[in-house]
């Protein structure tokens, strides 16, 4: 399935993104390199309240999950155990027809036209390196001994700790094992901005379970994450599940759903949420020499676990927030003619910036010690930002462009100037409705808490 692809909403938002500070092109002033990428000061925020986010419901919610951080570089014979080594290291190309998978050198060419050698047809896609993982040497010699990649997935570290993780917090089947770490694969064809890079985040969870289980447990997880995309702000309708079929899921996967998002140049996965069955801790146990197995203290049966991995990408899940939230409207100027606006409605969870502060007019002493007095009060608890040039209308529009759920404006009446009733009060005007409402400063603080938690 596809969605129309909307090309000129997409420069809009890659344009958008560099203007204001979410993302730029890694080295740029040397020309860039390709698949690279890095967060600007709005970018870093962004990311950092999605993996908090991720972190808090995944982990510090939960009885049944713990974290870990593991490293980058690992033994090479991980990747080896893990099948990495020898599956990355061919380019390989798919048949979109028979669904035969097979190696470039193997594609027939005909009359200078690529065919498959299975069923004869031409739609082939172009080939794609499995050695996507980036080789490195540990040491001072560069020789075959001193080889090992940068990890391809977060994933391997978790299963390589599972037993020392599991002796340590003492949990019993089922729990899991969350990870947030760097990635890199080095894709051929890095495209559609930040979405296939060669460096990236992912957020993994490894939740081990008995044979029995992982089935039933591969559907709650597809939910769970589901719920997890709805509470940052990703409405269920651009969202889809993919039940990935068997042809296209790994031999060892008993089942797959991929979690999808219509992005503005089509519908893209987020997330793989994949039943691995005990393949990975067979492995590791296999090559290793070391027990792996789970021992049962009530049935005093030992085996190895099975996994279901809830995997997802925190550059893409960051591309989709941006994405979800970028639209234009219109919002009247200063003598109230309308103009048009752009908004980034994110969610206030996930929000760069929580809260402006602004004192109505830069040049009343009065106004701005207040001001300065609230950013004060509201910085120990959320990221605020104060701002006081500009008319009061454009500093909105400027906090509108980068999604910053409130605003906080200190004028003559939080002085009590007009009305002593008002003194200390503020207005707090809300991004999406533009409504504006008058409270206590000191009610600020809780009313704000509650909306962005
Ligand atoms: P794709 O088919 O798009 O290459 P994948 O199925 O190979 O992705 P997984 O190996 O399942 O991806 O990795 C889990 C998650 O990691 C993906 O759902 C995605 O969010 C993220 N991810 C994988 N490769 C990249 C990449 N090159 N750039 C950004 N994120 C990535």
């Amino acid at each position: 399935m596809s969605t129309p692809t909307d090309t000129h909403r997409m420069e809009k938002i890659v344009s958008l993104c560099k203007r204001r500070g979410f993302i730029f092109q890694s080295s740029e002033i040397y020309g860039g390199l390709n698949g690279l990428w890095d967060y600007g000061p709005l970018g870093v925020e962004l990311k950092r309240n999605l993996k908090n986010y991720w972190w808090r419901v995944m982990v510090h919610e939960r009885d049944d999950v713990v974290g870990m951080d593991g490293s980058i570089l690992m033994n090479r014979a991980v990747w080896k155990a893990s099948g990495h080594e020898d599956t990355f290291s061919d380019p390989m190309v798919d048949c979109r027809v028979c669904k035969t998978r097979m190696r470039a050198d193997q594609v027939i060419e005909k009359k200078g036209a690529r065919q498959c050698p299975n069923c004869g047809s031409k739609d082939l896609t172009e080939p794609r390196p499995f050695h996507l993982m980036f080789k490195t040497y540990v040491g001072a010699t560069e020789d075959e001994s001193s080889i090992t990649y940068l990890r391809p997935e977060t994933a391997q570290s978790i299963f390589v700790q599972f037993k020392n993780v599991l002796e340590v917090s003492r949990k019993k089947l089922p729990f899991g094992i969350a990870q947030i770490g760097k990635a890199f694969r080095n894709e051929i064809n890095p495209r559609n901005f930040t979405f296939r890079s060669r460096e990236f985040e992912q957020m993994e969870l490894e939740y081990f379970c008995r044979p029995e289980q992982g089935m039933e447990l591969l559907e709650y997880w597809k939910e769970e994450r589901l719920k997890f995309y709805e509470n940052i702000g990703i409405s269920r309708a651009n969202l889809h599940v993919r039940n990935v079929p068997n042809e296209e899921r790994a031999f060892y996967s008993k089942g797959t759903y991929d979690i999808e998002y219509d992005f503005p140049f089509g519908r893209q996965e987020l997330e793989g949420v994949a039943y691995r069955t005990d393949y990975d801790l067979s492995q590791h146990q296999k090559a290793s020499g070391k027990s792996l197995e789970y021992f049962d203290e009530e049935t005093k049966q030992r085996f190895i676990p099975h996994v279901v991995e809830p995997s997802a990408g925190v550059d893409r899940t960051v591309l989709a927030l941006i994405c979800e939230a970028y639209s234009e409207d219109e919002a009247p100027d200063e003598k109230g003619k309308m103009e048009a606006r752009i908004v980034l409605r994110f969610h206030p969870r996930v929000a760069p910036i929580k809260c402006a502060v602004f004192p109505l007019l830069k040049n009343r002493e009065s106004l701005v010690v207040k001001a300065k007095e609230i950013v004060e009060l509201l910085r120990p608890h959320m990221y605020v930002f104060y701002d006081e040039s500009g008319a009061i209308g454009r500093r909105y529009r400027r906090q509108d462009e980068i999604g910053t759920p409130f605003g906080v404006t200190v004028d003559f009446e939080t002085l009590g100037e007009k009305d002593s009733s008002l003194l200390n009060t503020v207005t707090l005007r809300e991004r999406d409705s533009m409504k504006q409402e008058r409270v206590k400063i000191s009610d600020l603080l809780e009313l704000l808490s509650v909306r962005i938690a």
